[in-house]
Order: C-alpha cells, then structure tokens, then sequence
C-alpha cells in the first residue's frame, strides 16, 4: 500500500503505523513486510440503481482483499456515507490480523458503499446491493471471498447477495455470505455473535483484574448490531447500562436503563432518544460519562489523542473497528485503561460467520448451544493467548493481538514463499 494520495486517510495511516510498530517488535523479515503494507486487489464500481423518482443514481461500491495467504478471503460490507478506498483497505488489512488471531483459515477482506442507507428505500437498497454484487462478482465465491454485515447491512443485504450470485451460476450457493437469514443457510446465534463476543472478552479482562462483571457501570456508544445486542447481554449479567447512544444522540440515567424496554421503545420510534426515566446527552460525550466498562461500539476513530484523557472507564470494550487512534492508546496505557482491542473484542462475529460457512459447506447444522459453546471457547483461548503474551512482552493487549495477527500472517508467507 503506497503513500499515494487515493490510499491516504487516518485510518489507513493508523493501520500501517501499527503494521509497522508490529513488525518491528517482530523483527519482520523486511520483504514480507513490505508486502503486508499492500492490498492484494481492491476493485472500485460505479453503481447506477433506478431511483423510486424515476432518475438514475449513480453510488460508489469497494471491495479490498488484504491478503489470501492462510485461505479464502472475509469480511464485512459497509454502508455508510464517508465509505471511501482507503478506509476499506484499512479495515481489510484489520481483518487479516483478526482472523489469524482467531486461528480461522481466512484471509482479510472489506467491502463498502458510500452512501446513507437511511436515506434509501427498501426497494432502492435492494437495487443497490444487486447491482454491487454483480460488479464485484468476480472476486467473491465461497472459496475466494465470502462477504458478511457490517455497519449499515444486514441479514436482508446478505440474503440479497447471496440470491444475486446464486442466480448467475445457475444454482444455490448459500457459502457465498454469512450473516444470511436461518431459513437460506444462516447459523443460529449469527446475528447476535460480535455482542456476545464482546461479553465473552470482558467476562475475561474482569477476571484478571479481579473484578466482577456484576454490577459495573457501562456505557455504550452505538445501539445497532452490535452495540443493542452487547448491551442487552451486559445487562443480563447484572451490569448497569447507565448510557446508551446512536446516531442522533445518547440517553443517561446512573443508575441504569432496562434495556428490553429500551428495545421496545427503539422498534417503535427509531432511536433510543426521548426514553422515559433517561437524561439526554450526545453521541460524543457519552464516551466521557463516568462508568467502569466502555463500549464503543459506532464508527472509527473516536477516541483521540485530543479527548482520550476524559474518559473515565477502566475497560474500554472496542466494539467498533478501530474506535481508538494510536495517539490516544499511549494516554490510555499510560493512564493504566484496559483497552480489550478491536481484533479480539469484536471477533464473535467472524468466529461465528466461520462456523456459518463450516455448516454451509457440510449441510450440517448445529444446535445454537453448540455455537455459543464453541465461540465461548474461541474467544476465550484468544484472550489468554494475547493476555499471557501482553504479560511476557511487557506491552498492552492491542500490541500483543497485533502481534499474533500479524506473526501468523507473516509465517503463512514465509511458508509459502513469493510467486513465481
Ligand atoms: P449497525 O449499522 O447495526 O449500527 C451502528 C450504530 O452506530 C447505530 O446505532 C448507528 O445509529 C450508530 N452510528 C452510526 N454512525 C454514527 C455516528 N457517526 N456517530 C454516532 N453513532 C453512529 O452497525 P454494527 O454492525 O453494529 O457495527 C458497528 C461497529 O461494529 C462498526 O464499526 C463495525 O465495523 C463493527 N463490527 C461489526 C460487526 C458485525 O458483526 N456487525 C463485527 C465486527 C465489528
């Protein structure tokens, strides 16, 4: 990944700054590093979709694999309106340490379109992810690269894929997505894996500092997917869920909001604002609000070196992929905040898209205790791997989830050597 202007964005800088900082612990052999810092492909569409008036749109997709050394590529689609190259090649570069932290045999993949689905009708959203998937059909399979939700996609836009691809072969090919709905080959407890996987992480870091998850005080930023689903489990172990936001604002009440009420009252009115009982506070500064545990769980980049000094959490949960700079992880450290980062926090959904695609492939599918057990002890192994290297080494958990990310991709290279 060079320099040049059209890869240049903080979070493609902050990716290659902690590949570097990795690498450099590692003692890297400099040419797989050097070829760590490029995507493999990245291919942009143009989206032209027939709009409910009648006009033509024309919408910008991406999709970026990282690397394929360690197998099929994975990872999430993104809608969202500031989706651009570099950020997708960030995240893809993400998923690559992620899944080899994980011990999955995939590569690292990201795919977006930069629009606001809010603003789309069904029937335009529809549009839009048909004709994106079949302008990147060519590099997406069930044994090339296998997409998944993420921010702004969901159940319904993987079911949309997987038909589109489907009917250009002539056949069902349910391991072309995960995320899909049960009734077309999903798996049990897909949707709700990435906040149970977050809980998971936290039940651990807790354990080791010696603290009870019961009754900590946790905020959490972002109520979709990921944020509604880990804050509803917290909730169920007995936390306190004093702060909860989306995108157009935040509500706080100290001593803790019900969170099956909250759910309620967002099906109906779209948003957690105006919840009874709850104080109203924005998006950003509920991330400042006092509270042991902290889930960001929205968009990058949120916590900064300009704010990182006001957060008051002990854990910080990244829910999100990459919530945190690199500036304002020093000032957390040196503060002594327990960051449980990205690759690992947030992981519970690719562990559990893995499973998906397993079952899919064997036309096997297990019973939903299966799952939970199995990712239970997915994300349990990780923590204590990266946990027990953070106390060898000396460094935080993020360094040292980089750096088994990062050793396994490295080791895949080095195995397989430089073609031709
Ligand atoms: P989602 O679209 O279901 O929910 C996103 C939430 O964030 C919503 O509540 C939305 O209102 C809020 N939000 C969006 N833009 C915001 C902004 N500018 N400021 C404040 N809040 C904003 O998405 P999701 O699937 O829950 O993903 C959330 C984060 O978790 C993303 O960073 C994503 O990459 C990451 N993630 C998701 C998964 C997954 O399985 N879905 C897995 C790993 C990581």
């Amino acid at each position: 990944m060079t320099e040049k202007s059209e890869f240049d964005s903080p979070m493609l800088r902050t990716a290659l700054a902690q590949l570097d900082q990795t690498a450099s612990r590692l003692q890297l052999d400099q040419d797989i590093h050097e070829r760590l810092r490029h995507p493999r492909r990245a291919l942009v569409v143009s989206i032209p979709i027939r709009m409910d008036t009648g006009r033509t749109a024309v919408f910008t997709g991406y999709r970026v694999h990282h690397n394929s050394v360690l197998g099929p590529t994975k990872g999430g689609l993104r809608y969202a309106p500031d989706v651009d190259l570099p950020e997708v090649s960030a995240l893809a570069m993400l998923m690559s340490w992620k899944c080899a932290l994980m011990g999955l045999p995939y590569g690292g993949a990201k795919g977006g379109v930069r629009c606001d689905p809010r603003s789309l009708s069904r029937h335009e959203l529809e549009n839009l992810t048909r004709r994106y998937t079949a302008e990147i059909i060519l590099l997406i399979g069930p044994d090339l690269d296998i997409p998944a939700p993420d921010m702004g996609t969901d159940e319904q836009t993987m079911a949309w894929m997987m038909d589109t691809y489907s009917m250009t072969q002539g056949r069902t090919v349910p391991g072309v997505v995960t995320g899909k709905p049960l009734i077309v080959g999903g798996s049990a407890r897909r949707r709700e894996a990435t906040g149970r996987g977050i809980v998971y992480a936290l039940y651990q870091a807790a354990r080791r500092l010696g603290q009870e998850l019961r009754g900590r005080r946790v905020v959490v930023q972002g109520f979709g997917n990921v944020g509604s689903v880990a804050a509803r489990l917290l909730w169920r172990e007995g936390c306190v869920i004093a702060g909860v936001s989306d995108i157009k604002g935040g509500i706080w009440n100290p001593n803790g909001i019900d969170i099956r009420q909250l759910e309620a009252h967002v099906a109906e009115s779209g948003g957690v604002g105006g919840f009874p009982g709850t104080e109203a506070i924005s998006s950003t500064d509920i991330l400042f609000q006092p509270c042991d545990v902290l889930v960001p769980a929205a968009i990058g980049s949120v916590i900064r070196g300009d704010n990182a000094d006001r957060i008051k959490a002990t854990i910080v949960a990244e829910g999100a992929n990459a919530p945190t700079t690199p500036e304002a992880d020093v000032i957390l450290r040196d503060r002594g905040v327990t960051v449980i980062p990205d690759i690992l926090a947030n992981a519970g959904g690719v562990v559990v898209s893995y499973f998906e695609w397993v079952q899919g492939l064997q036309y096997y599918f297990w019973r939903e205790s299966e799952i939970t057990t199995r990712l239970q002890e997915v994300m349990t192994r990780a923590f204590n791997r990266v946990w027990a290297l953070a106390t060898k080494e000396g460094t935080d958990l993020r360094t040292a989830a980089l750096m088994e990310g990062v050793r396994r991709v490295a080791e895949g290279y080095r195995v397989r050597g430089l073609y031709p």
